[in-house]
């Protein structure tokens, strides 16, 4: 069977770091997963405002299937840092590298992206910066104050790398008051050196809880990728490790394979089970649940952050 690196587009392998991985067979998707195809207006008006301003997003970057629905309705997800990341998760495709330079104008480019978008709510999340000595935090800082000067009543929801052995960046992020503070620990800790071999389980669990103690009125959130050889019990594990740092927003959602060379597709995980998790994680305290199929982090993050901002309000 035939290697699949995009070299279509591109002369020099996206993934060069994974082409000694085994092939693995990609199982056909099954009926519940289904999506709209980026051909719309809206889709190119935001495709057009994103190249305007230099941008990267995640939607692209990740192949995200949600993006014809997404961008139809002008909601982007910005990957700021570059687009070259210095991890090489199994899940991710993302090209791995050393990436380029900051660019000192980034903040304000997004800043100027959001406005024109006209966006309520923005996700701003980024690669791993593991070769800067605060992995990112300060430029993750500046971001959020430009978008905070150009669309004051825009909430902003980061979602940031796990920021290992980089002591203070957390905070860094933090004192720059971001509505929603979102990392995700993507699958539970026994598929951790397989998938995520780079980061530490409860490294990214004590980040969350200490985005909670610095600031309790912060929203929390995380996310998980099912159907990569994990056990339900071990979902339901991760549920309470994510109460005990008062997680407050958890997503799941299915993991799909960018191509041969990606982590296999262990399941697909039935739209009753996923029901069954968002049931479960409501019981144990979630103020918000998002789990079906095509879940992902920043998907109708808007529409959710006023849900969690509801919930909260009731359970005063
Ligand atoms: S779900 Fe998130 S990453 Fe995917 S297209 Fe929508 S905004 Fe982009």
């Amino acid at each position: 069977m035939a290697v699949v690196l995009d070299l279509i587009n591109n002369p020099r392998p996206r993934h060069p770091e994974k082409a000694h991985r085994p092939d693995s067979a990609v199982l056909k998707k099954p009926d519940w997963i289904r999506v709209k195809a980026p051909v719309s207006p809206g889709y190119n008006a935001t495709r057009d405002i994103v190249r305007a301003n230099k941008l990267v997003t995640v939607c692209e970057e990740a192949g995200c299937p949600n993006i014809g629905e997404c961008w139809d309705k002008k909601h982007a997800t910005f990957m700021i840092m570059g687009d070259t990341c210095t991890r090489a998760c199994a899940f991710c495709n993302v090209k791995t590298g050393l990436p380029a330079a900051l660019d000192a104008d980034e903040p304000r480019h997004v800043a100027e992206a959001t406005a024109k978008l006209g966006l309520k709510h923005i996700v701003v999340t980024s690669v791993d910066r593991d070769d800067l000595a605060d992995g990112g935090a300060q430029h993750f800082a500046e971001t959020i104050r430009a978008i905070r000067a150009a669309c004051p009543t825009t909430t902003i929801e980061v979602l940031t790398p796990d920021f290992l052995r980089k002591d203070g960046a957390l905070e860094i992020v933090v004192a720059a008051r971001p509505d929603v503070f979102n990392h995700n620990l993507e699958t539970v800790p026994s598929r951790y050196l397989t998938v995520r071999p780079g980061a530490r389980y409860f490294h990214s669990l004590r980040l969350l809880q200490r985005v909670k103690e610095i600031d309790p009125r912060m929203f929390t959130k995380s996310g998980i990728m099912v159907g990569l050889g994990e056990e339900r019990n071990e979902v339901l594990q991760l549920m309470d490790d994510l109460r005990s740092a008062n997680v407050d927003f958890l997503t799941i959602g299915q993991y799909l394979q960018p191509t041969r060379k990606h982590h296999e597709v262990k399941s697909f995980v039935t739209p009753e089970e996923f029901k069954s998790y968002e049931t479960v994680a409501y019981a144990k305290g979630f103020l918000m649940v998002s789990a079906s199929p095509l879940t992902r982090s920043s998907h109708h993050a808007g529409d959710d952050f006023a849900k969690l901002k509801a919930a909260r309000e009731a359970r005063r």
